[in-house]
């Protein structure tokens, strides 16, 4: 039986449209209201308190309240709140950002362009491979290569680089020019008897057979999440960025580093792409670059493309591309902060340090006849459920995902539900005891689902 809707849930109905949202249950429902944040725990408007174990939307990475994050953006605010990067100006906050990132992210990054979303940056990439390649004579080279359950945005261009359907229905996408290879997931994906090894080279030489088939003058740059996020926090086999960065490379092909979830200390090095050996030629970072708490996104360019953008904007006199908002000042401010604090606590060390834990507790419920696997890297993870364990899971995908995600909300934990995967990515901060305290709900919270499972006759 659901409440009654509260005042405001009744209004939240009746006056928002929410993104990933079912409009039509929520009216029954009801959203969760969240009021306020401290730590790692936020509070609802009834002032109940919830562990938020997926740093909102990945973001949080500081957690909910932070006195210097806050300072940095009332200064900033009171020096200059707003100005842009367009026609020939500049400001220092955004200087001072650039540089840092330069010095901070691998594969000798030269440049820096600012936006604000993460959507804006792999849209950015998309349009600066193209761009590029006009530049340099060979406008054929364009076609983009991403992989099923990517997740790199929802503009029409990154929707289509996405590789969930739930993007793509009644949204006409993919765009033409995007082609999506196989998923990187050795417990789901590996044939019987398939070695992890073999397995690697499989993917690989699916590649090699796409640039063969359509010719690498046609294919303009490999796209990648070191560890899917919102496809279910999957952690590829190591062997596997070594294998596709070679042969992209082999192929002239551009390697881009989607570290939106992955950067800034979330697999236990500064990026994602070093925990799994991807040679990135550009990389693409937001939400954990301001710890979440004002909008912010970056896209970091080796000297080689740098080179032929400027040289072509140089020919035709402008780079037009651009957003109003990319490298705001108080975004900026706020980074260099966040940055700050990374550097000071040694984040990687911190997320190495408290990963161990993390990772038994996933393990440890691998056991359970809801549970295939439990699987993470860094601070980020999920929990494969389905039926006795099976990896093709359950007959009606997404169902019992959803119910544990409310038993979770029941015990006082935020977690997320993709399909049957429920995914966890707390704050980097996350203490011994408050990580126990959301893995020591997650057991009843199973057996709860799993009573409920059968009796639905899910299992
Ligand atoms: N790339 C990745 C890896 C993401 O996880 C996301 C957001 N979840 C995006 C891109 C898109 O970012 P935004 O929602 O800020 O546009």
């Amino acid at each position: 039986m659901n409440q009654p809707l509260s005042n405001f849930q009744m209004r939240d109905a009746e006056a928002l449209l929410h993104p990933y949202t079912d409009a039509v249950a929520l009216r029954t429902t009801g959203a969760q209201i969240v009021d306020r944040g401290e730590g790692v725990r936020v509070w609802d408007q009834s002032g109940r308190s919830y562990i938020e174990a997926m740093s909102g939307l990945w973001c949080a990475g500081l957690g909910f309240g932070n006195a210097e994050l806050v300072e940095a953006a009332r200064v900033q605010m009171e020096r200059l709140p707003y100005y842009h990067l367009f026609s020939g100006k500049s400001h220092d906050t955004a200087i001072e950002l650039a540089e840092k990132l330069k010095a901070m992210t691998p594969g000798q990054m030269a440049r820096v362009f600012f936006q604000s979303s993460g959507s804006e940056a792999n849209d950015t990439q998309i349009k600066m491979a193209w761009y590029m390649n006009n530049a340099l004579g060979r406008p054929q080279k364009k076609t983009i290569v991403s992989r099923k359950k990517a997740y790199h945005g929802t503009t029409l261009a990154t929707a289509s680089l996405t590789g969930l359907p739930g993007n793509h229905t009644d949204f006409d996408l993919p765009m033409p020019g995007i082609r999506h290879l196989s998923t990187p997931h050795f417990w789901k994906e590996a044939q019987e008897g398939e070695s992890e090894e073999a397995f690697v080279a499989r993917l690989a030489a699916e590649f090699e057979a796409l640039i063969e088939a359509e010719g690498a003058e046609t294919i303009a740059a490999f796209i990648a999440e070191p560890v899917m996020g919102a496809g279910g926090a999957i952690v590829p086999p190591m062997g596997y960025f070594p294998a596709m960065s070679a042969i992209a490379r082999k192929h002239d092909i551009l390697t881009i580093t989607d570290e939106v979830i992955c950067g800034f200390g979330r697999t236990g090095e500064w990026f994602g792409a070093e925990t799994v050996g991807f040679e990135p030629t550009s990389m693409s970072m937001a939400k954990q670059l301001t710890a979440g708490f004002v909008p912010l996104s970056a896209v970091a360019i080796n000297g080689e493309m740098a080179e032929a953008l400027e040289a072509n904007s140089g020919k035709i006199g402008t780079f037009g591309h651009g957003f109003t908002y990319g490298g705001h000042p108080v975004g900026c401010a706020v980074a260099l902060k966040a940055l700050e604090i990374y550097e000071r606590m040694d984040m990687p060390r911190v997320v190495q340090a408290m990963s161990p834990r993390f990772a038994a507790h996933l393990k440890s419920f691998e056991g359970h006849p809801l549970v295939g696997e439990g699987r993470s890297l860094g601070l980020m993870g999920a929990l494969e459920l389905g039926p006795n364990g099976r990896r093709e899971g359950f007959a009606k995908p997404g169902k019992v995902g959803a119910k544990m995600v409310g038993e979770l909300k029941d015990r006082g934990i935020i977690a997320r539900a993709v399909v049957d995967s429920i995914v966890f990515c707390p704050a980097m901060t996350i203490t011994e005891a408050e990580l126990d305290e959301v893995f020591g709900a997650v057991g009843p919270a199973l057996d709860a689902t799993l009573d409920w499972a059968k009796a639905e006759g899910h299992i």
